[in-house]
């Protein structure tokens, strides 16, 4: 099995593959996805059930079915390929926020997750698919990104690190850099997360005195921060800007470039899988494609044409054992560019359209318009346990509906009060103690116009009007 002990193994090898050319990857992705289908076969109950069927050997990636996060939440403890791992352990693991980043059976990295359908994940990552991802973090991406005069803007600063992500729970923006700390005693000063879900003021004052050469963050956090530095309650001066995790729109990304005066980067990640592509000068994602598989298909799951956009994506991530993700169906709609980018990388460009939730903009106390993230006030419901699925949506100037689904066995009204009441608190602390909160009768609904579930959105008869 080609899989290589150390970052340094690793980071040699991405040199080669991309020298090598499109080639050198295609040799790379197939080699890495025949170890990992012998793998999973040999070592998870759970695909050794769904391959049953196919023949033993020759088998081709668009042969193996489909497969979905509720499914795989299902037959966790069929799921993993560690006998050691078992859902209820992993879960309880996740329960103790003070765990967060530390070691999970001596070398595993633990995150949760609701993504795009609301339905809580909880993901593993093994040493091999740590030090991928640091791999082409050091290696790749932050090579394409930085030049010489950026890189001695970063020493200047210190390389210090701020990421700006929900906080509280296993997430993976958070706990990554928090990974990064703990494994580095000498820089963990370098590293810093900032909890989203912070009042404004005090984030802006935080982040001002910890003086970032690198700040990371959804973009339409990094929106509300850029508002900030335009006002010059916010006076950073960072080297290098990097968001993720949500659609960044180019509206978007020229207003915050304008407002930091530096570079905006975008990562495509996911819990499933980080660092799957990552943006160049020409406003392309390309795919770590000698890692990572990314199939855009259409509603039948048939590959969609170069230059179309897809109905969804599916992600094989060829570097993760303990949990393999086959084929497994990512929401997000991609579009492939047909030809070589204008920027010469030999991995394949993508552009991507996902993740449709609302920034919420609320009368506040004072009669001011305020900006409520999407991600931060869906963490705060998200926390509440006893949740299975939530949603927000905005109903009116200073009103905001909630629909909860219950998880089988929780009381239905003690999980009704206590989200209501982190609701309210969370409101509180942004200044909008006057919003009313609904109760809705009726549980979380898909969206007819997406296609796909939003947990936080706002109704489209008031969004006309704003
Ligand atoms: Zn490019």
């Amino acid at each position: 099995m080609e899989i290589f002990p150390s970052i340094w193994g690793i980071s040699l090898d991405l040199w080669h593959a991309e020298h090598e050319g499109p080639e050198g990857l295609r040799r790379r992705q197939n080699g890495r996805f025949a170890a990992l289908l012998a793998h999973a076969r040999g070592a998870s109950r759970f695909y050794r059930r769904l391959y049953q069927h196919l023949p033993a050997d020759g088998v081709k990636l668009h042969d193996l079915p489909v497969v979905t996060k509720p499914e795989l939440m299902e037959a966790f403890d069929d799921w993993v390929t560690d006998p050691r791992i078992t859902r209820a352990d992993v879960e309880r693991f996740t329960e103790d926020p003070s765990l967060i980043a530390k070691p999970y059976r001596d070398d595993y990295f633990v995150c949760m997750s609701s993504g795009t359908t609301g339905i809580p994940g909880l993901f593993i990552y093994d040493p091999d698919a740590i030090n991928m991802y640091r791999a082409i973090a050091f290696a790749r991406i932050e090579h394409t990104w930085l030049g010489a005069s950026d890189w001695l803007h970063m020493a200047q600063r210190g390389f210090r690190w701020a990421g700006v992500f929900g906080t509280g729970a296993h997430y993976v923006g958070a706990g990554w850099i928090e990974l990064e700390r703990q494994r580095d005693a000498f820089r963990a000063g370098a590293f810093r997360v900032f909890s989203v879900q912070q009042p404004l003021n005090e984030l802006v004052a935080d982040l001002n005195s910890f003086d970032p050469a690198m700040l990371t963050g959804y973009p339409s956090a990094l929106e509300l921060l850029a508002d900030e530095q335009i006002a010059g309650r916010l006076e950073l001066r960072p080297a290098l800007l990097e968001c993720g995790g949500e659609t960044l729109s180019q509206e978007s990304a020229e207003r915050i470039t304008s407002a930091f005066g530096c570079a905006l980067r975008n990562i495509y990640s996911a819990s499933e899988c980080l660092t799957m592509a990552f943006s160049c000068d020409q406003n392309w994602l390309h795919v770590n494609s000698d890692w990572v598989i990314l199939e855009p298909v259409n509603e039948d799951h048939r590959p969609t044409a170069p230059g179309e956009p897809s109905h969804t994506v599916l992600l094989t991530n060829l570097a993760n054992r303990v949990q393999p993700i086959i084929r497994y169906d990512l929401g997000d709609s991609v579009l492939v560019r047909p030809d070589r980018c204008p920027c010469g990388s030999p991995l394949p460009g993508i552009r991507v359209a996902g993740r449709n939730d609302d920034i919420l903009r609320l009368l506040g106390v004072d009669g001011n318009i305020l900006k409520v993230l999407p991600l931060a006030i869906g963490t705060v419901i998200e926390e509440t346990p006893g949740i299975h699925r939530s949603q927000l949506i905005q109903t009116g100037p200073d009103t905001i509906r909630l629909r909860l689904d219950i998880k089988d066995g929780a009381d239905s009204e003690t999980v009704w009060k206590e989200a209501t009441e982190r609701l309210k608190a969370y409101l509180v602390t942004q200044r909008l103690a006057n919003v009313a909160l609904l109760r809705a009768s009726e549980p979380p609904e898909q969206s007819a116009r997406f296609g796909k579930f939003r947990q936080v959105l706002v109704d489209p008869m008031i969004a006309g009007q704003r």
